[in-house]
């Protein structure tokens, strides 16, 4: 199926590695061009340049943290500088660190805060009176399965996702008329570099194998194995197609099953 988004330009933030990378990868392959960022800019490069090479679609880096008020105008600049708009807005960044409640100070509070729900708010406000003016656009949040089923020990993931689908689904509403459509992909455990390292973190901590933590979420996801991220990409990208243009203000599971709830 052709998703008819060719010649369209999205911005994918976060998107080195991992979710942020096959959301990207995805919506190139179905010829959008890309502006793409995250902090660190050796594995930055190295994407955009694989993701040129293999779809020829055009693609900007930008090294910036979305956490950060100056990262979001670098990013949304660099857009406007090298493509004159913007039509897809892909919203992620790294996730929260774990921890019960008493571990998070005030301070880890607020950089939740900001680098998860405030980075989402200023991108959107900064790309969506474009959208609006050409009335089309597609906003897609990657959030987490935390927003329909809680995970344990994730307290400020569960608690920051939670607002973002909040403001997302509300947003959703107001632009509707526009054109636009604002959607939540909720990925389940999906076999990227961090849940390699929690992998790690989870072992060395409960003194088992990487093997056996793996094994521990396996039993909890029906399909029995942890998702690939091009799976997770591929859900974006639809979220992001013209054939989407009638589903707004949902959220998405991408999860093998693992939220057991009816809707
Ligand atoms: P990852 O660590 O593999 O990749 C994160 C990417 O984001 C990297 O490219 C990194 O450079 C970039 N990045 C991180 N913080 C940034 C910032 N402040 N500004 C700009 N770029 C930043 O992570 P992932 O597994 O791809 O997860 C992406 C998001 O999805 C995270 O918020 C994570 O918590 C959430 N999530 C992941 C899973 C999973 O199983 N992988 C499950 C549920 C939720």
């Amino acid at each position: 199926m052709d998703l008819g988004i060719r010649g369209k330009v999205a911005i994918v933030v976060a998107s080195s590695r991992g979710l942020g990378r096959a959301s990207a990868q995805a919506l190139a392959a179905e010829g959008a061009d890309l502006l793409l960022c995250a902090r660190g800019e050796t594995a930055l490069r190295t994407t955009a340049a694989d993701i040129r090479r293999t779809t020829g679609v055009r693609v900007v880096d930008v090294v910036a943290d979305v956490g950060s008020p100056a990262g979001i105008a670098d990013v949304v600049r660099a857009a406007e500088d090298e493509f004159g708009r913007v039509d897809i807005l892909v919203t992620n960044a790294g996730g929260p660190p774990a921890g019960p409640f008493e571990s998070h100070g005030p301070e880890a509070w607020e950089t939740a805060v900001r680098t998860n729900l405030t980075s989402v708010v200023e991108l959107v406000r900064a790309c969506l009176p474009g959208m609006r003016a050409r009335r089309w656009g597609r906003i897609v949040n990657i959030t987490s399965i935390a927003v329909k089923q809680p995970v344990d020990n994730l307290i400020l993931s569960n608690s920051v996702r939670a607002a973002v689908t909040g403001f997302a689904r509300t947003l959703a509403n107001e632009v509707a008329p526009h054109g636009i459509t604002v959607n939540n992909v909720m990925p389940g455990y999906t076999r990227t570099a961090r849940v390699e390292e929690l992998a790690e973190r989870t072992a060395a901590l409960e003194g088992k194998t990487p093997e056996a933590a793996y094994e521990a979420w396996e039993s909890q996801i029906p399909m029995g194995r942890l998702g690939e991220p091009a799976e997770f990409g591929a859900m974006v990208a639809f979220l992001c197609s013209a054939q989407a243009s009638y589903t707004t203000g949902a959220s998405v599971p991408v999860d093998g099953g693992w939220i057991r709830s009816l809707l």
